[in-house]
């Protein structure tokens, strides 16, 4: 009824303008063109005035330029906790509150003092959203979403009054969930860099967030992927006193999200669901989530009855390596990257047999890669010595074939990634994990503890040696396999796990081809990504 008023006053001011804009035009006897042209002009002016009018106040600009988002947000959830699968602690954590959010007198009644705010903290995509929205939708209060990037503002002033404006919408709403996304966005550590305005604005939560009575029935939820970055301020007891770890989920977990996001789509009976979550590692929610939609998209444009296991795997190496894209690269590039491949799969199957070699290729994919070789680890919780020398090793076998059947001309730029991660890697040994030398010596926390401590650096690249030495006589003595599989991949530019196996369970031959290998440059680095269980090289 509100709103017809609003259109009716909005229409009238509308038409009381076009008509004072004709009546000016039309003021000096025009021709009959002139007229004309004057009164879409006047129509025209009159429809963008009626229409600012008319522009409900969420969408209109504040003072500093940006979209008033604050009353936009407030929105009736109509997730449950049944949509989330796996964060089991984060889920019974927050069903505690359901009961609160329904009847908050309750609590009061009781002297209970229910948390003013719960902070769900972990990497993006474990649905940390999406528990927040849950908890709305499961005791039917409004829900308020924002991020805390809306409150960064260049005035001083604005952040603070858009938080209070906030809460006062939501003391309108009664009982209700506010999440806010991304706080440290708001609420970083304040130092000497932290600006007034941040400072009045985290302020301005602060407060508002004390001014809450229990019978009140709010609850203010944030999430953060760094929770080290907040502010302590934020963490006392009376603000976010509850805090939640929403982790990457596990292989069990991994499985029950991907059968809660199967329910609403037609997949074939033989989908392995068990190898796919095993497949998974290191895969947020949201990247499983977008697996399935993936495949679910490529059925679809098919016109397929059901979603198949094809189309679930394609949809698995587009998610962890990116797309393929047809190859540019001449015959004897593609050799030379057949050749690195084939040298980083040889090393992964024989020094770390215990992972999934699951796919070889030869075709750029994301990140600029001119091809990849992947190999899924084991769920673990700690490596040990030995596991990161044979990732050093796997790293370093793609040079190392490259030198061996091509010789010096052969080495490329491609190596350069596997180089630098190598590096990190036996950097970590040495300065943090005391893994090389004295065995209670981490460099760097001898640095700063005493001052100096010696870079490691010689150390690094005698180890890095050493691995060298060792995985280029690996590939050296299984020389056979190597250009076998170089071949394999240079007809087929990819090949599966079972392709893999396949290939490998036949004869070898032994004797190692002259090799016919330009120095050409090609781009090895693997996509920067969420999934990186998945060892890409
Ligand atoms: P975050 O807020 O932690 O970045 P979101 O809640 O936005 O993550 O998650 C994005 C999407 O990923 C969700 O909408 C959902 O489809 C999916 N998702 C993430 N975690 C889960 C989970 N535990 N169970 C079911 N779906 C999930
Ligand atoms: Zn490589």
């Amino acid at each position: 009824m509100k709103k017809l008023w609003i259109c009716l006053i909005g229409g009238a001011i509308s038409l009381a303008i076009a008509g004072l804009l004709l009546s000016i035009f039309v003021g000096q006897s025009p021709s009959a063109l002139d007229l004309s042209a004057r009164i879409l002009l006047a129509l025209a002016v009159a429809a963008f005035i009626g229409s600012a009018l008319l522009r409900p106040k969420a969408m209109r600009a504040d003072p500093a330029g940006r979209v008033d988002a604050l009353h936009a947000q407030a929105s009736a959830s109509s997730c449950t906790f049944q949509d989330v699968a796996a964060n089991e602690e984060a889920r019974e954590s927050l069903k505690g509150l359901v009961d609160y959010l329904k009847s908050p007198e309750k609590y009061a009644r009781y002297g209970a003092r229910m948390p003013r705010g719960v902070l769900l903290y972990g990497p993006p995509g474990t649905g940390k959203t999406l528990l927040a929205r849950a908890l709305a939708g499961e005791a039917g209060v409004p829900f308020f979403a924002l991020s805390g990037s809306d409150f960064v503002q260049m005035y001083v002033g604005v952040g603070a009054s858009r938080v209070r404006e906030l809460f006062k919408n939501a003391r309108k709403a009664g009982k209700c969930v506010i999440f806010i996304d991304e706080i440290d966005a708001m609420g970083k550590k304040r130092d000497d860099q932290s600006s007034d305005e941040r400072d009045q604005t985290l302020n301005a939560l602060l407060s508002e967030m004390s001014g809450f009575r229990p019978s009140d029935g709010v609850i203010v939820l944030a999430a953060t992927n760094r929770l080290d970055t907040l502010d302590p301020a934020l963490l006392r007891p009376g603000r976010f006193d509850r805090q939640i770890e929403v982790g990457l989920p596990g292989k069990s977990e991994r499985l029950s999200i991907l059968k809660l996001h199967s329910r609403n789509k037609p997949v074939a009976e033989n989908v392995n669901w068990e190898a796919l979550a095993q497949d998974t590692s290191c895969f947020s929610g949201a990247s499983l989530e977008n697996l399935l939609n993936e495949a679910a998209i490529s059925a679809a444009a098919r016109e397929a009855e059901r979603i198949e296991a094809s189309d679930i795997r394609a949809a698995y190496f587009k998610t962890v390596a990116g797309a393929d894209r047809p190859s540019t690269a001449s015959r004897k590039e593609r050799a030379v990257i057949a050749l690195h491949e084939a040298g980083h799969a040889l090393a992964a199957r024989h020094l770390v047999p215990e992972n999934r070699l699951t796919r070889v290729s030869i075709l750029p994919a994301g990140g600029g890669c001119a091809g990849y070789t992947l190999s899924i680890p084991p769920e673990r919780t700690m490596l040990n010595k030995r596991d990161i020398e044979n990732q050093i090793c796997v790293l370093l076998a793609g040079r190392a074939a490259e030198l061996l059947v091509g010789g010096e001309d052969a080495l490329t730029a491609g190596a350069s990634n596997d180089l630098s991660r190598a590096a990190e890697l036996v950097g970590a040994m040495v300065m943090d994990l005391g893994m090389v030398g004295e065995p209670a010596v981490a460099l760097r926390a001898l640095h700063r503890a005493c001052g100096s401590a010696g870079n490691g650096a010689e150390q690094c690249k005698e180890v890095l040696a050493e691995l060298y030495a060792s995985v280029s006589a690996l590939l050296r003595s299984h020389s056979g396999e190597l250009l076998k599989l170089m071949e394999a991949l240079l007809e087929s530019e990819s090949l599966n796990g079972e392709e893999l196996e396949a290939l490998f369970a036949a004869d070898n031959s032994s004797e190692i081809a002259s090799p016919d290998l330009p120095c050409a440059c090609k781009k090895d680095a693997p996509p920067e990504g969420e999934n990186e269980g998945a060892r890409m090289v």
